[in-house]
């Protein structure tokens, strides 16, 4: 590649500064500690995730290491030729300076803090809440038992008591670092609660958390959304659900899948819907948004037309407004018939678009990366 070495174009982000050199095609972002978020050069871009994985493009292959340290190699070298040819502002200047400087090793170090901050990962978060920032008061999923499901199979529900949860946030708030924190230039404009189900807390533990985030970090300007399974959800009154909305809880994703109780049973969850009819009214009740996934590819052939009826029928009946949204999640799976799904994909799109005023999302959560 054809590297130049005049001075690029800049622009302050809320989450750092954007570099453009249209003469050699590349854009560089960096965060207020000079680490890189993304890359851009000629047709090929890069984005660093948080675990210290490097992904091109639509990013569901990342680089192996070698390509990594070459990469980064090639960011550091870019960066220190256009700190030797910076004439404008000094604290861009510095910040080239120091961004020119962080090399492979660095970078591996902020991986291992990630993992140390989540031992168990953060593995699918909604695709509109993609940007969030990840705090885990709680892991795992208390289900476990749905046929389709890998994410949290080994990994038993457990809460994090107050004291070791005050250090996951310390951490969290490290692997920012004190010059993101400082700007109030968090790449993440919103915070999800991890893991599956986090209304399956009390609301006195869950309302003790919210606390401590809200002592750690300014609001987020698209406040706190969660995984939430009505089934193995803690009981709240309406006052709880109200207090829970004035904490900052805007939205919360419930998996439905189906809205034919008795596919829904086979997948592992409650055949029984009337929980989550309550739950969606309770939520609403207090101004929070629904997320709802619907899952496609998950019923026998043949019944396609059965399953998008019956859920259709069953989100009409929801009420779900513009602000909420239905996820449409094709199943991932080797004995899927991908013809068959596809065809239940474009038939539930069209009866939800008719049945509901419900935003309909593409959710693939194989695409899924918790980016810088
Ligand atoms: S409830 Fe959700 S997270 Fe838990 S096993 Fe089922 S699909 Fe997975």
């Amino acid at each position: 590649m054809l590297m130049s070495y005049s001075q690029p174009e800049v622009r302050e982000l809320p989450s750092g500064y954007k570099f453009e050199h249209p003469q050699s095609e590349t854009t560089i972002r960096l965060d207020f500690q000079g680490r890189w978020l993304s890359f851009r050069c000629g047709v090929y871009f890069y984005r660093r995730c948080m675990n210290g994985d490097v992904v091109c493009g639509k990013g569901e292959i990342p680089l192996h290491c070698s390509e990594k340290i070459k990469l980064t190699d090639k960011i550091a070298t870019t960066l220190g030729q256009w700190d030797q040819n910076w004439n404008g502002h000094n604290r861009v200047k510095s910040l080239l300076q120091t961004a020119s400087g962080l090399d492979f090793n660095y970078y591996n170090r902020q991986a291992a803090l990630y993992r140390a901050v989540y031992p168990e990962g953060v593995p699918i978060l909604p695709p509109d809440r993609y940007g969030d920032l990840v705090v885990q008061p709680v892991i795992g999923c208390p289900n476990r038992a749905c046929t389709f499901c890998a994410f949290y199979k080994d990994k038993p529900y457990k809460m994090l008591p107050s004291d070791q949860f005050a250090q996951h946030l310390l951490g969290i708030k490290a692997l920012l670092g004190e010059r993101c924190l400082a700007k109030g230039g968090l790449a993440k404009d919103g915070l999800f609660i991890g893991s599956a189900n986090a209304m399956a807390l009390s609301q006195r533990r869950l309302m003790a958390y919210l606390q401590q985030i809200d002592a750690c970090f300014d609001p987020f300007k698209r406040g706190i959304a969660a995984f939430a399974d009505p089934d193995f959800s803690a009981p709240r009154n309406a006052s709880q659900w109200q207090e829970l909305a004035n904490a900052g809880v805007t939205r919360l994703v419930i998996g439905l899948e189906t809205g034919w109780g008795a596919l829904r049973g086979r997948l592992g969850k409650s055949a029984d819907l009337t929980r989550v009819c309550h739950a969606v009214e309770d939520y609403k009740r207090a101004g929070i948004s629904v997320g709802i996934t619907v899952l496609a590819g998950a019923c026998e052939a043949g019944q396609q037309q059965e399953n998008v009826q019956r859920t259709a029928a069953f989100i009409k009946a929801l009420g779900l407004e513009r602000k909420d949204i239905v996820y449409l999640s094709p199943l991932e799976s080797v004995n899927v018939d991908r013809k068959l799904r596809a065809q239940e994909l474009r038939l539930m799109k069209q009866h939800l678009a008719v049945c509901s005023d419900a935003q309909i999302v593409p959710y693939q959560t194989q695409r899924f990366r918790y980016y810088c």
